[in-house]
């Protein structure tokens, strides 16, 4: 904020000096974590990185001298070593291919013209003035977008079972309860691109013929909350929200909900529980959320990455999206890189790009030239992925294939000096925690796993404690109540899988 103002009120004084205004503006994250704070100088194209506010009258004496620039703060190449003035050059950003976080870091989030600036809202317009609900559904399902929130259900499947059913009202619900460790993704979006996420909801209320839509968000994301509240309001004074949406005669709203931070209410029937005031636990789901979902009407939950997606698929057409990733993973998908990786931040790449390029050619590699280890891909309940798969691609099918899962996006890179077992009492202990304690299975079995591994871990492990694992893993992915119950075995058996010596090593010689 200093830098932001500091650099403001230079601006501001110089305006009546040079014959272009300058303009400042604060965007939200671009995504670089590791070098922020960023100023961008726009349009000579020089991106300064890890600024202080005794930068600030430097940055500003060199910005109105177009050729010079501040060599201390340009960016290093990993690979080259050389400094780097523009994004374009810099593999961090050249590797990447940004659709859902298109706007970020180009747009102030509190200014609705930004937004429309960059086509925001024309696949509102296109959708109410030239499309009908069945053509809209009809482009979702065949762009072959997958839900981004974990489980990577296709979208348009699920809006189309909803729209078939003839009880009203019907709702759409943003899920911005992100909660994996490590995960930053849909925060981003929602305090970076708020409108996107709106508009991607309008299109779906229009498609099922909602007139309310809900954003959960754990309350947290305080920024995350207070720029949503701004797009929602002046989506509202320019006709994009309310009632008869730009004189087409559909009415939509969208109100905010506050998660109170539980894990579990990332689980679609937990969240909406929660929407209604009710504890927010998960329920069986003999009926699904698109017939009986919010108040026991039908309702279409996606995430917020997910939302962001929607209008560009109606802008640019089913078949421009299904030109990227794979086949059965159309599109594009946001990662967070955290752990031991050099250049940690926020990627959005296309479907099916080899761990290794997303980790070495991205990421930069680990951390003090340590070995990698593993990749521990899709928050708590994904799977730990060794070395000897980093040529795997990532996309949903082959993730799980190998015994992990995309999960929200989060991975977390770990060198050689982490104790994989340990990795495995870590997420278990997590879950312990977060689990809500409903069915057996799940509130036992991670009870049960977690005394085992920290008996393995303190060195006080028996022979026999890895079959009983194995066991408790089984039993519990197949009874559990809910997805966080079913998935919780997946950091154990995956761990298991690829790093078994680990665990004999601590129970044989005690340590
Ligand atoms: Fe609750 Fe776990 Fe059962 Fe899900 S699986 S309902 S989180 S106890």
């Amino acid at each position: 904020l200093e830098i932001y103002t500091g650099l403001k009120s230079k601006v501001l004084a110089a305006s009546v000096a040079v014959s272009v205004e300058p303009i400042i503006k604060a965007t939200g994250c671009n995504g670089f974590c590791e070098k922020g704070p960023i100023v961008k100088i726009m349009p000579d194209d020089i991106s300064y990185y890890k600024v202080k506010p005794a930068d600030v009258d430097e940055i500003f004496e060199k910005s109105i001298m177009a050729d010079e620039v501040i060599d201390r703060l340009l960016y290093v190449d990993v690979a080259t070593g050389k400094k780097v003035q523009s994004q374009n050059d810099n593999d961090f950003y050249k590797k990447q291919m940004k659709l859902a976080l298109r706007n970020i870091g180009e747009i102030d989030p509190a200014d609705i013209d930004d937004y429309i600036e960059r086509l925001g809202y024309q696949a509102l317009n296109k959708v109410l003035f030239a499309m009908t609900p069945a053509e809209v559904i009809s482009e979702v399902v065949e762009s072959g977008l997958r839900g981004r929130g974990g489980a990577g259900f296709p979208t348009g499947r699920k809006w189309k079972q909803c729209a078939g059913y003839d009880s009203f009202p019907k709702y759409v619900v943003c899920n911005g309860d992100e909660g994996d460790p490590g995960a930053f993704m849909d925060r981003s979006i929602m305090e970076g691109d708020p409108n996107s996420i709106i508009e991607g909801m309008l299109i779906a209320g229009y498609a099922i013929q909602s007139e309310m839509g809900y954003i959960y968000i754990r309350d947290e994301y305080s920024l995350a909350i207070k720029n949503l509240d701004i797009a929602i309001t002046k989506a509202k004074e320019r006709g994009f929200l309310g009632q008869n949406i730009l004189g087409s005669g559909f009415n939509f709203d969208i109100q905010i909900v506050r998660g109170g931070g539980a894990f579990v209410c990332g689980e679609s029937t937990a969240l909406m529980a929660s929407i209604e005031g009710n504890v927010g636990e998960p329920r069986a789901k003999y009926v699904r959320s698109v017939e009986k979902g919010l108040w026991g009407q039908p309702t279409i939950l996606n995430n917020v990455e997910t939302w962001a997606n929607i209008p560009l698929i109606i802008n640019n057409g089913s078949e421009w999206f299904r030109g990227i990733g794979t086949k059965g993973s159309t599109g594009t998908k946001v990662f967070s890189l955290v752990g031991k990786v050099k250049n940690t931040g926020l990627v959005e790449v296309p479907m099916g790009i080899p761990l290794r390029e997303l980790i070495f050619g991205i990421g930069g590699g680990v951390i003090g030239n340590k070995k990698f280890k593993a990749v521990q891909s899709g928050g708590p309940s994904g799977g730990c992925i060794p070395e000897s798969l980093l040529d795997l691609k990532v996309d949903f099918d082959t993730l799980a294939e190998a015994g992990s899962m995309m999960g929200s996006g989060g991975m977390i890179i770990m060198d050689e000096r982490t104790c994989m077992v340990d990795v495995a009492r870590y997420y278990v202990n997590f879950l312990a925690e977060e689990s809500c304690g409903k069915c057996v299975p799940c509130r036992e079995g991670l009870k049960r796993m977690l005394e085992i591994l920290n008996d393995i871990c303190n060195g006080e492990g028996q022979l026999g404690d890895i079959e009983t694992l194995e066991e408790i893993c089984s039993m519990t992915s197949e009874a559990a109540l809910c997805g966080l119950g079913k998935s919780a075995p997946n950091p154990v058996v995956s761990t298991l899988k690829y790093f078994r010596d680990e665990y004999i090593a601590h129970i044989v010689d005690k340590k």
